[in-house]
């Protein structure tokens, strides 16, 4: 392949290069530029002279400046530039662009699982809700069992999973902080893909009680649905009082069908994992292309990852669909940014070694990058940390970037398919939701072709287009999520563990 960069935007005074095997000294591209130096691939290429001080300019924003001058052709790395400051959040823009709603994609279907209180699942699990720790070898012991001896005979029910997690007890409870996790463990026992009130098992003494899990939202969740271990018999007595419960609800999960459902009941969250230079340029913008595309069809289409947004603050704000969403979005960034203060950081320590071995050379060009995912349309609704999303269109669902913490708050804000893209790859997955794995480059896809589900590196080599990718990856949720499809993560039942952010003091 001849060498070979991409410029994102016409004001870019930097490129990326494409090549696999990156470029070796003297190499020429069809512009003429010659490299001055070898350059990794996914690395930046100087455009031209740079003076010191002179902005280095990708997505036609600022990454950083130049603090020496910097040859054309040379190798822009982090230590070349000073980072810029984040964008205050006094004088935001309000609505000041709001785009004109794209037209509307009718008659989108897919086949999944309605619930009483108008969600629809994408799949039909069990689900036993834990509210301490200390229940959760037992549990886990139970789901084993309910999988080997109780599972094949209800061959209409995808799974059980339990909801087991490090909270409920040795914290301060009524903290203003405790608030976070706790709607969070109440959320995700509601989850669309959880069928009916999900069983909660408890041990009694704890200081998260099941009744702080109920809720008027959800009036099939109460008392009747406990099982508390310091009630039982034993070990076995509490085992056999989980199977019991279990084989019950099977029963009733085992009699539900897939219907036609319109695309207005997906809710797909968005998240970005182990990013490099190619994520803002190839599967980034192709989820975009997709979030587009199912905002016209109706969906839900969610984005979190507060510190990978906050140096966009101002172009989100400007797309708000009204004043009140976009002070609303500004509400979470500053929470969000006296949360890292306290830990005296700052949303400089998102970025990972693998982001800056992969060409991201700070927290601006990856969050440059990371945004392209939210794809083009206005800006419909906020949730805070754990809180369900109700809104159709374009939603942002506030969530640290941690791909756990992120995974488990979008599962809370009621996401049934998840969207994961990579560059540096990741074998993330859930238990509670289908997660499509798109990769950055195609080198990943063919270093895992039983991992990842879609290559987007095609779009770098001129194999296939954004909107071609984006299409694909559309066609791949309605697929995965009628169940006519499997990801990877869900063959190989990859589930990471559930991460709850718990903001409030332990004890
Ligand atoms: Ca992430």
């Amino acid at each position: 392949m001849a060498p070979l960069y991409i410029r994102i935007h016409a004001r870019d005074n930097v490129g990326i290069v494409v090549n696999a095997e990156g470029v070796t000294p003297g190499a020429e591209f069809a512009s003429g530029l010659r490299a001055a130096e070898a350059i990794p691939q996914s690395h930046k290429i100087a455009l031209q002279d740079l003076e010191p001080g002179e902005p280095i300019l990708r997505y036609g924003t600022p990454i950083g400046f130049a603090n020496r001058a910097i040859r054309a052709g040379s190798w822009v790395r982090e230590e070349f530039m000073r980072m810029p400051e984040a964008p205050g959040l006094e004088n935001l823009p309000l609505s000041t662009a709001v785009p004109p709603d794209l037209p509307p994609l009718t008659g989108v279907t897919f086949q999944g699982y309605r619930n009483p209180h108008g969600t629809v699942g994408t799949r039909n699990i069990l689900g036993i809700t834990t509210t301490v720790q200390c229940v959760a070898p037992t549990v886990d012991y139970a789901v084993a069992r309910i999988r080997a001896e109780l599972l094949p005979r209800f061959p209409n029910v995808d799974d059980v999973v339990a909801i087991t997690h490090t909270y409920g007890c040795g914290v301060a409870i009524d903290a203003p902080g405790a608030a976070i996790p706790i709607r969070t463990i109440r959320n995700i026992s509601h989850n669309p893909n959880i069928g009916g009130a999900p069983l909660v098992v408890s041990l009694g003494c704890e200081k998260l009680q099941p009744a702080r899990l109920f809720s008027s939202d959800f009036p099939v969740l109460d008392e009747s649905g406990v099982i508390r271990l310091q009630d039982q018999h034993g070990f076995a007595g509490t085992v056999t009082a989980i199977l019991y419960a279990a084989e019950k609800k099977l029963a009733e999960l085992n009699l539900r069908r897939r219907e036609t459902c319109p695309a207005s009941d997906l809710v797909v969250g968005m998240q970005c994992g182990g990013s490099d230079g190619f994520s803002g340029v190839t599967c980034n913008p192709a989820v975009g292309e997709a979030t587009d595309l199912l905002v016209r069809a109706g969906a839900t289409a969610m984005f979190s990852e507060v510190t990978e947004v906050r140096d966009a603050a101002h172009l989100i704000t400007a797309r708000a669909a009204t004043p009140e969403i976009a002070q609303d979005f500004i509400r979470e960034m500053r929470w969000y940014d006296e949360y890292l203060a306290q830990g005296r950081a700052d949303r400089s320590a998102n970025t990972t070694p693998g982001n800056k071995r992969g060409g991201l050379a700070n927290i601006v060009e990856k969050a440059m990058g990371s945004v392209a995912k939210s794809g083009t349309t206005a800006l419909r609704g906020v949730a805070s940390h754990g809180e369900r999303v109700t809104t159709k269109g374009l939603v942002f669902a506030a969530t640290p970037a941690s791909d756990f913490i992120c995974g488990t708050l979008q599962l809370a804000a009621s996401m049934n398919m998840h969207v994961f893209t990579t560059g540096e790859g990741s074998p993330y997955g859930l238990a509670l939701v289908p997660v499509i794995k798109v990769s950055s480059r195609t080198a990943l896809k063919e270093k895992w072709p039983d991992l990842i589900d879609l290559d987007a590196g095609v779009i770098a080599t001129g194999e296939s287009t954004i909107q071609q990718t984006g299409a694909a990856l559309f066609q791949m949720i309605l697929d995965v999520a009628s169940g006519r499809k499997k990801t990877w993560a869900e063959q190989w039942k990859l589930h990471n563990a559930l991460a709850m952010f718990n903001p409030g003091p332990v004890t």
